[in-house]
């Protein structure tokens, strides 16, 4: 048994990083997980935790809608599919945008439009939403693009949250710091010279690291279960926005 025994629990972008780290924390709280990333390769491996694997790209609406439904509409929603576009307002414009507005924001919209009918009817959902502290808690360098759709997950959460607290459901938001993920090594390596990039993330870090997968994952663990949250920017960062 865990705390989560017999919940159908639903993640995007499970392939890698926080999201996988997520529905493997899940799993072995032995809710009934479906895992769901646009490389259906990168999901093989889950099979083997119990958990159900599903090639889906959110960006889809059809293939959206099939995969909440035939995934047995799940109780617990974990939205963690988003792209980092690096740059000032200078250097993004309309396809860098649109792009990073349609997988961070829209998309996230969509999966809850799927999954919100039967919760509804159940009185009972709980969905989390991957935003991060680079968004309206915090600006970052580089990262326009990027904050900007972070922010509007903050307000589609909190509206969310606010049109369905009656009915049973519940929304919040994570807001992460710096971590350790496959995408965040790829963007180390791209900078040139990998140490000093590293270097650079963990200095902005006050607890002098990098935060892991795990660690998000068990945040979302905790509000799956924290029956009396919801609208909520839920801070997970070493100390970078306090
Ligand atoms: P990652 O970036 O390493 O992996 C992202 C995964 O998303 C990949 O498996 C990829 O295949 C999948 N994906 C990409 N496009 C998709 C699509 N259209 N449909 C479905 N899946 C798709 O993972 P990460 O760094 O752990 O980031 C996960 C989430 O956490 C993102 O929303 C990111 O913005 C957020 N976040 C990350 C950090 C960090 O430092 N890593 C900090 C704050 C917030």
């Amino acid at each position: 048994t865990g705390s989560l025994q017999g919940k159908r629990a639903f993640v995007t972008a499970a392939g890698q990083g926080i999201g996988r780290a997520t529905a493997l924390a899940f799993a072995a709280e032995a809710a009934l997980v479906t895992a769901t990333d646009i490389d259906g390769e990168k999901l093989a491996s889950l099979s083997a935790h119990g958990i159900s694997t599903r090639q889906l790209d959110v960006l889809d609406p059809h293939a959206v809608e099939d995969a909440l439904r035939e995934s047995g509409s799940p109780d617990l929603l974990f939205n963690c599919a988003g792209v980092v576009h690096s740059g000032s307002v200078l250097d993004a414009w309309d396809d860098d945008f649109d792009f990073a507005v349609a997988l961070n924001v829209k998309a996230m919209a969509r999966t809850i439009r799927a999954a919100l009918p039967a919760m509804l009817e159940r009185q009972d959902g709980c969905i989390i939403n991957m935003a991060s502290v680079v968004s309206s808690l915090k600006g970052a360098p580089n990262r326009f693009v990027y904050g900007v759709t972070k922010a509007a997950v903050i307000g589609l959460t909190k509206s969310v949250a606010a049109d369905f607290v009656a009915s049973g459901i519940r929304c919040n938001a994570i807001c992460p710091g710096t971590v350790d993920s496959p995408s965040l090594q790829g963007r180390m390596q791209a900078a040139g010279d990998y140490e000093a990039a590293r270097a650079a993330f963990v200095a902005r870090q006050p607890m002098g690291r990098l935060g892991t997968p795990e660690e998000i994952a068990s945040l979302a663990v905790h509000l799956a279960g924290a029956k009396f949250t919801t609208g909520q920017v839920h801070v997970i960062d070493g100390g970078w926005s306090m």
